[in-house]
């Protein structure tokens, strides 16, 4: 009932109450941060050093069952100076120790932005910079990743991190991120993902948002993906490459900045 009421709020009202949320949320981060002093940890967004980082994400025995990685309970993930979480802290690293995203003009279309990389790659001087979510209050621009309102070829690098365990049909929101990149682009395509799994576990007859957490650990995921996430991106023309964070990062850089050792980028590219 509470969410049938709020869904015909107007925008407006919408966008109060979110931003009323957000400035709650970060009156308990900055209260966490004032009860834990120290060096143990450091966010490399802000700079901020602290004993200990924020526990983020949700303990569910789906997750701990198949062993998703960047899924469920993390603990020490999230900065609580400017609320990066481990994972935006590891994309951050790539972009700018493996890519030229930083130093180069480019076009980059951002999906789900992430608040702590949409704010740094707004200080960038990119050509062109996108960013867009289904949920208006989520984005600058309303956009269906099934149905990309842009052109073939345009974009020179994509970002698309915990989106695709969302869409019924990925197939297409991959064949739809295929298409817009440029040939020679590339994309950052994270997902929650199984170390156990082989293949992506998908089930239609799972509808109800409840059972949808007992089955995918979240009540909006519609899949777990497997071992074979490598090749449904393949089957829709990316060439995929999976870099360990080791190959940019030193030991005790992962454990300062409290990222996963596990995570291992998706750098997808669209071959000429
Ligand atoms: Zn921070």
């Amino acid at each position: 009932m509470k969410d049938q009421l709020k869904s015909i709020l107007p925008l407006s009202v919408k966008r109060w109450l979110f931003n009323r949320a957000i400035t709650k949320q970060q009156e308990e981060w900055k209260a966490f941060a004032a009860l834990n002093p120290g060096d143990t940890y450091h966010c490399n967004f802000c700079g901020h050093t602290s004993g200990a980082f924020l526990t983020d994400g949700e303990k569910h025995e789906v997750l701990e069952k198949y062993q998703i990685l960047s899924g469920g309970l993390r603990k020490n993930s999230r900065c609580p100076n400017c609320g990066s979480k481990d994972r935006d802290r590891l994309i951050r690293f790539f972009i700018e120790r493996k890519t030229n995203l930083t130093t180069s003009s480019l076009s980059l279309l951002h999906f789900a932005p992430e608040p702590s990389l949409k704010s740094w790659f707004k200080t960038l001087p990119f050509k062109q910079y996108i960013n867009v979510d289904l949920n208006p209050l989520a984005a600058d621009e309303v956009m269906d990743i099934t149905k990309i309102t842009l052109p073939d070829d345009s974009q020179d690098v994509i970002i698309c991190n915990h989106v695709l365990e969302h869409i019924p049909d990925d197939a297409l929101a991959m064949r739809e991120l295929h298409r817009v990149l440029k040939p020679n682009g590339w994309a950052i395509l994270q997902v929650p993902i199984s170390l156990t799994l082989k293949d992506t576990y998908e089930n239609w007859d799972i509808t109800s948002p409840s059972d949808k957490e007992i089955h995918f650990g979240q009540c909006d995921h519609v899949r777990i993906y497997g071992q074979d996430y490598i090749s449904r991106l393949q089957k829709e023309g990316f060439q995929v490459e999976q870099i360990d964070p080791a190959a940019f990062l030193s030991q005790e850089e992962i454990e300062a900045y409290g990222l996963l050792p596990e995570e291992v980028i998706y750098y997808c590219k669209k071959l000429s």
